[in-house]
């Protein structure tokens, strides 16, 4: 379960706008917007550590 509140669209934090509640975030995500990079071969996600996001546990495609 995620804590915190969605940021306000009228004051976005600097880098990546989920930082303040993401569990996994480090210093750069604070700095640095993050690129978009692929995951399969018809979806992108945009985060610096792409790879931290998905466990077999929570992957949609785990069995
Ligand atoms: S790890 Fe990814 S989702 Fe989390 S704050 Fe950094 S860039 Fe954003």
């Amino acid at each position: 379960m995620l804590t915190g509140e969605p940021p306000s669209p009228l004051d976005v934090p600097p880098g990546c706008p989920f930082q303040p509640r993401c569990p996994v975030a480090q210093d750069i995500c604070v700095t640095s917007p993050p690129p978009l990079s692929p995951i399969t071969s018809d979806r992108q996600v945009a985060c610096h550590f792409p790879g931290s996001l998905i466990s077999p546990a929570t992957s949609p495609t785990a069995h």
